[in-house]
């Protein structure tokens, strides 16, 4: 509890306190007081725990009250790591000078600062987007979430640090997907929807479970449809809004208002940066649901979470922060238009070609400053005179940007320098009002160059001129008093004073005030020396005041350029984007793939992005592989080969290449030739994968069943492993159904690695069906993986071979090799004789079937299902053991 005291009890300032303390209960409240920002009874305990500073307490007496209190300049630090440990936090400020204040001091609360509503540098990670999204369902979500494809649900985001607005309807099914995707800072919902159904509250528990986003509800009323299409028109001042392309009764539009709301709420500043809303549509994206995007790690590795080893951090060798968001979203918002892809290839090939203009502007944008981020701080008056500078800085590079670009001939390049805009009126007065020292706050003064304002320039003068001033008028009582030890002097106590040892004291002029006795010596003022400390301090306090005036003055006259500004920011991000593209594929012999309509793929010499690159001055080289999938080379393939030897590599980079080609962007590869594709699904292998309370094998499933239900004849499907999660038999009925269905019903371009060998037989039974293989070599008893995908099938799995490689003892992989001829001995496993196939039809149609074969040996079962990667060497021996005392009793 917060108020523990009687109010009555409490001094004025407390009484403040707790007023501001109501109205936002669920955020800790930093509240000025001098230098400080307070925070008190369970806040401050939480405060000193989050950020390890004192625990004290005002009222020692009978009721103190927990304190704890933060320096008022350090407040940057401090909010990012309260907002970083999930808290949100309302500043609230002292609104008048405190010297001039009857009574208590005018206070407010300014802001509230939560994940998904910032807007300073200090706060932001400058490479990612922050957004705050807001999501709901039609029709308050009575129907059954995430099953029924009729259900409409509505989304809709903010990155309120750069004022991109956004809102997108969808069916209900996709929006984990899309949020996942989106990975939104902060998500605002319905909180009515909770508390009226069970749907609504699994979905909030799920998005908990898997993103990271501070989930903030919000009263239904704010979800309205009626009252959020009013706050929408009214935001952007229209009468409809067809204009932006919506519907009358899009649900997005919900999502958008409440939006909105919060933003007015919580911000308490002018939102006019927020000037469009831009509808989504699914369909202009290739599309990759939650699953594809962690399995492919295309922002972060699986293992550990980071984004070194992801495709996004492979290529991105962009120059600014927006140019690396701008990257972000192209990598996870992929195209599905040949037109808008190809017109992204031509603009790269041309700077592909032309190695001059391109190191020239890549060079030029390492100047740039993050002026998507400054021009919202302008306008919301929160920026610093340093991002003015940064600017004005900034805007001086557009020329040559522009001239550079107009070198080009193709049409992204034109276009962009088109929309660089030299706003050279705001740059010739930002580098004539501003300080290029100045500091990170406009109230610490010396904000305003010299020569800017004539009364700014005078009132310096008066400061500044003290020093010599006070020489002067030292020399000046020397003469006078004849006391050459005499000096004039300043302090912050007691201000300016003259000083005269001790011995003379006898000897100053009646007119000397004594005002301060200090060791060995009598300080006095003078009349003169008093009525200039006035004036001095007069003007420093006005000096202090017209600046900052002036500042402000600046920067709104800055704001009103805003949209021109965005369209800057959003040029050069792009221009950066493309520069960024143009020199990896430059550099790393990358190929233009051509794009076509025809469910077809044929990648040839094509290379991992990510391995291509950390492999490179390895000893070992990566080792390219062609692929040829779609049309009359079938539609599926199944690639069998041993643990360790690349088949995970291969498909992998298959649909990351796909991924790249849709961006616009050239591929490792020696050429390619690529048909369109829609969505790219994966499903990899249990092992691969981390748990989430449900069982591995129940996931599989879950994903397996979301492509079975949902690719189309445009799809890339991306199958590794399945069937792993459960015995053997029930793993491969799923397994060769599952292909079957797809062979016969979906037909879409599959890559599906598996180890059950048995699986390679559809290819005799499907025309659709083919087989490729991860050529080894063996050589004596010596075995080497060739990581070269071959056609046709393989019946080895080298498990013994990838266990010596692991550090397994000589002596047990000696006996497992021993035990393994026996097994394969008495089971007489012939190579390339049809096992299955022999006994079962195969069954276009993908019915399920029950598999007619003789019962399987238990010990060969047993061997089939250890995964020998994840043993330990101890859990090895036991294995064997238990194998041999089995042998031995039989
Ligand atoms: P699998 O799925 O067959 O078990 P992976 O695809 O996981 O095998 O590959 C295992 C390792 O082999 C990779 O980590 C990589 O180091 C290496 N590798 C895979 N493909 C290639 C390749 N084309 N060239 C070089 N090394 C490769
Ligand atoms: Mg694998």
């Amino acid at each position: 509890m917060n108020n523990p005291t009687d109010n009555a009890k409490l001094t004025p300032a407390m009484r403040q306190y707790q007023h501001f303390k109501g109205q936002y209960p669920e955020a800790i409240l930093f509240f000025r007081m001098g230098d400080f920002y307070e925070t008190f009874y369970e806040d401050a305990k939480i405060c000193s725990q989050v950020l390890g500073i004192a625990l004290t307490s005002r009222n020692k007496g009978e009721n103190p009250i927990p304190l704890a209190g933060i320096p008022y300049h350090a407040i940057d630090g401090y909010l990012h790591k309260m907002i970083k440990a999930g808290y949100k936090v309302a500043i609230c400020e002292q609104m008048e000078d405190a010297s001039q204040a009857k009574g208590v001091v005018k206070r407010d609360v300014v802001r509230l600062v939560t994940p998904g509503t910032l807007t300073e540098d200090a706060l932001l990670d400058e490479n990612v987007g922050n957004y705050l999204a807001a999501f709901c369902f039609a029709g308050n979500c009575k129907a059954s979430l995430g099953s029924s494809p009729g259900l409409r649900a509505g989304l809709a985001w903010v990155d309120l640090s750069t004022g991109q607005f956004f809102a997108q309807p969808m069916d209900g099914r996709h929006l984990l997907d899309e949020l996942v995707r989106l990975t939104p800072a902060e998500c605002i919902y319905n909180e009515d929807s909770l508390e009226t159904n069970e749907l609504f509250k699994k979905f909030i528990s799920q998005l908990k479970e898997i993103t990271a986003t501070t989930l903030t509800p919000r009263p239904g009323w704010q979800f309205d449809p009626f009252q959020t299409n009013e706050t929408v028109k009214k935001h952007f001042g229209t009468a409809s809004l067809e204009g932006f392309g919506f519907e009358h009764a899009d649900c997005c539009i919900a999502a958008a208002g409440a939006v909105l709301h919060y933003l007015n709420e919580t911000q308490k500043t002018a939102l006019t940066h927020i000037n469009t809303l831009r509808k989504v549509s699914r369909e202009r994206f290739l599309q990759i649901d939650k699953t594809t995007l962690r399995s492919l790690e295309i922002e972060r590795t699986i293992r550990d979470g980071t984004p070194a080893g992801s495709l996004l951090h492979s290529i991105d060798k962009t120059q600014t922060a927006m140019g690396a968001r701008k990257l972000r979203l192209w990598v996870c918002y992929p195209l599905n238009d040949m037109e808008h892809i190809q017109r992204r290839q031509d603009s790269i090939a041309e700077l592909v070609q032309l190695d001059q203009i391109r190191d020239k502007l890549r060079k030029l944008l390492t100047n740039i400053a993050d002026i998507e981020r400054i021009t919202t701080r302008i306008s919301t008056a929160r920026a610093t005179p340093r991002d003015l500078l940064g600017l004005g800085h900034t805007l001086r590079q557009m020329p040559e940007i522009k001239i550079l670009l107009n070198e080009c001939s193709t049409e992204m390049p034109g276009q962009l320098a088109q929309q660089c805009d030299c706003l050279e009126q705001l740059a010739d007065l930002i580098e004539s009002a501003i300080n290029p020292q100045a500091g990170l706050s406009y109230r610490d003064g010396n904000v305003i160059q010299t020569g800017f304002d004539e009364e700014v320039d005078r009132l310096r003068g008066i400061c500044q001129d003290g020093q010599s001033w006070l020489a002067k008028y030292q020399k000046k009582l020397i003469e006078q008093t004849g006391l050459n030890s005499l000096k004039v002097g300043f302090n912050k106590v007691f201000g300016y004073y003259v000083e005269v040892s001790r011995v003379y004291k006898g000897q100053v002029p009646v007119d000397f005030v004594r005002k301060q006795t200090v060791k060995n010596a009598e300080r006095y003022i003078t009349d003169e020396l008093k009525r200039y400390e006035t004036e001095a301090l007069n003007a420093q306090q006005r000096c202090r005041e017209l600046e900052e005036k002036l500042f402000q003055d600046i920067r709104s006259r800055i704001a009103a350029q805003t949209p021109r500004l965005q369209q800057v920011a959003d040029a050069v991000a792009k221009i950066d984007v493309l520069t960024s593209l143009a020199h990896i594929a430059r550099h790393r012999n990358y190929c233009r793939p051509q794009m076509h309509l025809d469910p077809e793929l044929e990648i040839i010499e094509g290379r991992h992005p990510v391995l291509d690159v950390t492999m490179a001055g390895s000893p070992e080289q990566f080792v390219p592989n062609d692929v040829t999938l779609g049309g009359r080379t079938g539609d599926i393939a199944i690639i069998t080969g041993p643990n360790m030897s690349g088949k995970s590599t291969y498909i992998r980079q298959t649909a990351l290449l796909v991924l790249m080609a849709q961006m616009g962007s050239y591929i490792p590869a020696q050429s390619a030739s690529i048909g369109l594709v829609d969505r790219i699904f994966t499903r990899v292998g249990a092992s691969d994968e981390l748990t989430r309370g449900q069982s591995t094998f129940m996931v599989e499933m879950i994903e397996t069943a979301n492509i079975l239900n949902n690719a189309t004849s445009r799809s890339l499907v991306i199958l590794d492993e399945i069937g792993r999660g459960t015995s053997t038999y029930d793993g491969l009925a799923l397994a060769w159904a599952i292909t079957e269905h797809i062979a016969a019903k979906i037909k879409c371009r599959t890559l599906f690695a598996t180890h059950y060998h048995e699986i390679t037989e559809l290819a005799d039974l499907l025309n659709n069906v083919k087989n490729l293989n991860v050529a080894v070599r063996e050589w004596k008893d010596e075995v080497v993986f060739l990581h070269k995908i071959i056609e046709g099938r393989t019946d080895k799995s080298y498990g013994i071979h990838v266990a010596r490689l692991a550090g397994i003892p000589k002596n047990v992989i000696t006996r497992s090799n021993e035990i393994l001829e026996e097994l394969e001995s008495s089971f007489s496993r012939e190579a390339h004789t049809p096992q299955l196939g022999g006994r079962i039809e195969a069954k276009p149609s993908g019915e399920q079937f029950l598999f007619d074969i003789l019962p399987p040996d238990p010990l060969l079962e047993k061997l089939k299902e250890t995964d020998l990667n994840n043993l330990t060497p101890l859990q090895a021996i036991n294995l064997l053991n238990e194998i041999k005392k089995e042998l031995e009793n039989r």
